[in-house]
């Protein structure tokens, strides 16, 4: 798998977007509010304040929020008298620990040890630009990693496998900074449920929904819900073009969120509504896994799944289910 730190990728994106005619980018600047025509429930633009503190106001035929877990849209709507969507929340209580360590430019080694009850903790070493590993190691269920390095090489050692711990000590840490980082809750906002909503509005992203890192979903949730959007500006009236890509974004949504809640779910402690099935997709699929290690369509399928590439139901494929089902390990 291919691996990048997160300022490279969207350097990246920033650059390719950047040259795309007509688009303008204005940094430092923060969006305070929408600004809504009451008469045709409409959004007409948006309020911008710069560094200067100088608010301005922009015009926009049509505005997306995409401004992440912390989106206002919800209240927003609230205060303005369109019914909000539900938001549902699954509390995983997990925490972050990431540091990095120099790699030889010809260990490509992707290292991925993840939470499995009732072991709650996780780690993983990717391999980075600059010939770097990015070195993560998890908690869930209030198990939070420590931020100083002897707590880290021991929270690390204290995984099912050894190779970060040999990471860790054979190589040297480029720094002995570590970024911490607590993700509370898995939280998605059902806006596919609503039955109005302002015109020439959409939210996507992290703004709809937002899970537990540990799946590395969200941006190929959001880039499937940006080419939604397409479809939409493609096939919708502008009138219902909001409701028409919320039900659109649902299919992108819909499996990572089954997945990863799924997944939590397994665990005791961890606090949200179960839907039906989950036990049984979870017994099928840790069964699956054990069986990949030796069965290379497994894998291949598995990992269709977890890069989103595709539906979790081609897991329960004739021809993956009977090798998953097969007696034996
Ligand atoms: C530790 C961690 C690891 C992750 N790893 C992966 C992974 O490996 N793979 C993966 O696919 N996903 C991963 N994710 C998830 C991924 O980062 C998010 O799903 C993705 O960034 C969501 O994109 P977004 O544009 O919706 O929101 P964001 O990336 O949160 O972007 C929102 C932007 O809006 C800005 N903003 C917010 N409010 C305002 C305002 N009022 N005015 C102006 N700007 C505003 C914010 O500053 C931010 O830049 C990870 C997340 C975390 C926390």
């Amino acid at each position: 798998m291919y691996s990048a730190s997160r300022p490279l990728i969207e350097l990246n994106v920033r650059r390719f977007v950047s040259e795309i005619e007509g688009i303008d980018i204005r940094s430092h600047c923060q969006f305070v509010d929408y600004v809504f025509d009451e008469g045709s429930s409409s959004v007409t633009g948006v309020i911008i304040r710069g560094e200067n503190g100088e608010a301005t106001e922009l015009t926009a035929d049509l505005v997306v929020d995409a401004t992440g877990r912390a989106s206002r849209t919800p209240k927003w709507l609230d205060e303005h008298g369109f019914q909000s969507p539900t938001v549902e929340e699954v509390h995983v209580d997990v925490a972050y620990s990431t540091t990095l360590v120099r790699r030889p430019w010809d260990d490509r080694r992707a290292i991925i040890t993840t939470p499995d009850p009732p072991r709650t903790r996780g780690g993983s070493a990717f391999p980075v630009e600059g010939d770097r590993w990015l070195v993560n190691i998890h908690g869930m269920l209030g198990d939070h990693p420590p931020t100083d390095r002897d707590g880290f090489e021991e929270f690390a050692s204290s995984l099912p496998i050894p190779h970060l711990t040999e990471i860790l000590t054979e190589h040297e840490w480029i720094s002995e900074e570590i970024e911490y980082y607590p993700f509370p809750s898995h939280r998605r906002h059902y806006y596919e449920e609503l039955d109005e909503f302002p015109d020439r509005l959409v939210v996507l992203g992290d703004a709809i929904a937002s899970y537990n890192p540990i799946f590395g979903q969200g941006m190929s949730v959001a880039a499937l819900e940006a080419l939604q959007l397409h479809h939409s500006l493609a096939n919708a009236p502008h009138e219902t073009l909001a409701l028409d890509f919320f039900a659109r974004a649902e299919t992108a949504v819909d499996p990572a969120w089954m997945v990863a809640t799924g997944s939590d779910l397994r665990f005791d402690g961890t606090e949200g509504e179960k839907p039906r099935g989950t036990d049984l997709s979870n017994w099928y699929l840790s069964r699956l896994l054990r069986k990949a290690h030796t069965d290379s369509s497994l894998v291949e399928a598995f990992i269709g799944v977890v890069t989103m590439e595709k539906p979790p139901s081609s897991l329960f494929r004739p021809s993956i289910a009977w090798r998953v089902l097969t007696p034996g390990d």
